[in-house]
């Protein structure tokens, strides 16, 4: 384990799958450490919308349906990062999903001077998260309601409709498939440099909150 300043600010690795209840969590921090939000498919959709030769190139590749090569995602990553304030923490979601992202990302991190680093795991079974994407809607602004009978969004009263790969069980057991396979050797290679903090997720979104802020020291 690497040592670092105390008052160095703190980068967190998001990990959870779908229905982790992540995304709640993530804001949380956002909020508390006034952290820079960096979003591994936010990145992509944004650069697609650029005019330049590379913006071009991202949409093209995001609108066949493929994924960008690592050296490219990678790259935006770190243009993003080091557009953030180096006294400034970051959160980081939706990235590496990959051993070989992870390995690139963390020689990064320490090129860029970013040393204080955690991955967050928000821990949740797979039969627990299926029921929970079972039951639940997504209303078009992407808030996440628990439950299958809105019409309209109580938080913003836009429409809401089921995706369908949260109605489907084949397309979720992919998705938790994906995670295990995927996602949680990306983690076990963070787990080697003693960054990984694992939070229990099968709890309210109050206490995963104050589990999470324990464990990070955050006050
Ligand atoms: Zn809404």
């Amino acid at each position: 384990m690497e040592s670092h300043a105390k008052d160095e600010p703190l980068t967190v690795i998001l990990f959870g799958s779908a229905g982790s209840g992540k995304g709640t969590q993530g804001d949380f921090l956002l909020k508390a450490l006034n952290l820079e939000k960096v979003e591994g498919g936010e990145l992509v959709r944004e650069k697609a919308k650029e005019g330049s030769e590379l913006g071009r190139h991202v949409k093209e590749v995001h609108e066949s349906g493929k994924y960008l090569p690592d050296e490219e995602i990678l790259h935006l990553v770190e243009e993003k990062i080091i557009s953030v304030p180096s006294y400034r923490g970051l959160l980081i979601d939706g990235y590496p999903r990959r051993v070989g992202q992870a390995r690139q990302l963390e020689e990064m991190l320490r090129r860029l001077g970013r040393t204080n680093v955690k991955a967050l795991v928000i821990e949740v079974q797979g039969e627990e998260l299926k029921r929970r994407l079972l039951n639940r809607s997504v209303c078009v602004n992407g808030h996440i309601l628990i439950g299958r009978n809105f019409t309209r969004c109580p938080i913003d009263g836009a429409a809401v409709e089921v995706r369908d790969y949260d109605t489907n069980e084949q397309a979720i057991m992919k998705r938790i498939q994906f995670y295990q396979e995927e996602v949680v050797p990306t983690i076990e290679y963070f787990r080697t440099k003693g960054w990984v903090v694992e939070v229990n997720g099968e709890q309210s979104v109050e206490e995963v909150r104050k589990e999470i802020f324990k464990k990070l020291s955050i006050t």
